[in-house]
């Protein structure tokens, strides 16, 4: 059995008051959670604050980026030794919004600006390696653009990015793996995956893992779906058997509505 997840994708949202609020709202209502990991990943400038509005719960912390070097000359960027010392125990990896892969393009985004932070999947895996090695637990993203699901693509393209995301890591080390698939035209925009395909796509993935590493550790891996998850889509999706929880973005910034995902998180596997 599979424990699920739901992570809590804050985004640049939320300056340190705002962050407080939240997290003891949420701290407040599911600090007790059991038979569900639930993680908050503010923003850089509001870990350690969050950090103690959990303190003494069942949440955990983590990070929304990592770079691969332990210190040096690479303004702006953070280490796995900077996101331990605020508390860190995941790192979300390879967002799409990081690898410049928008959903939906608002009308102030260039193209210069949607390719502004331009990772690739070598970054992500090197990003990846880095998490591990300090064992930090890394929330993996994937998934295709609309004009590739339009294309029939879906497959390939979650397939190539997993593929290189763990190229290189042993077996033990892709079983430590959080993956989430996140269809890019879902995110954001709240249109979300059908459940039964979303489901599909996470068996492709799955079936990636038992080829990278071993069928036991495709059958361990737990894998996320992400994608406007909100309370009234969430059951559906919970209830698939190959969805082990949540990556959410606009519905984790309200207590009450993360709160609703939390329990149905922990309720599919009661
Ligand atoms: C995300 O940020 O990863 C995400 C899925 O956002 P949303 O839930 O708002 O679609």
């Amino acid at each position: 059995m599979r424990t699920p997840i739901m992570a809590g994708n804050w985004k640049m949202n939320c300056d340190n008051e705002e962050a407080w609020q939240l997290a003891a709202a949420i701290a407040d209502e599911k600090g007790d959670v059991e038979g569900c990991e639930v993680v908050l990943c503010p923003p850089a400038t509001a870990l350690t604050t969050v950090l103690a509005a959990i303190e003494d719960t069942n949440i955990g912390l983590g990070a929304q980026n990592i770079f691969w070097e332990e210190s040096g000359a690479y303004t702006g960027e953070l280490s796995g030794p900077m996101l331990l010392s605020c508390g860190c125990e995941y790192v979300i990896i390879g967002h799409s919004e990081r690898r410049g892969r928008f959903g939906s393009v608002a009308d102030d985004f260039t193209p210069e600006l949607q390719k502004v932070f331009g990772e690739s999947d070598a970054s992500v895996n090197r990003k990846i390696k880095a998490a591990l090695s300090y064992e930090l637990t890394p929330i993996v993203c994937v998934g295709e653009l609309l004009n590739e699901r339009q294309a029939g693509q879906t497959d390939e393209v979650v397939t190539s990015q997993v593929r290189t995301a763990v190229d290189g890591l042993a077996a033990d080390q892709i079983d430590s793996l959080v993956l989430a698939y996140e269809p890019v035209w879902a995110i954001g925009t709240g249109e979300v995956c059908d459940a039964d395909e979303a489901n599909r796509v996470l068996g492709v993935i799955r079936g990636i893992v038992a080829e990278c590493a071993d069928e036991s550790v495709a059958q361990e891996i737990r894998i996320l779906y992400g994608g406007s998850v909100k309370p009234d889509n969430v059951v559906g999706l919970m209830q698939q058997a190959e969805i082990d929880g949540g990556l959410v973005g606009g519905a984790s910034l309200e207590a009450d509505s993360f709160g609703e995902l939390i329990t149905a998180a922990s309720a599919s596997v009661a």
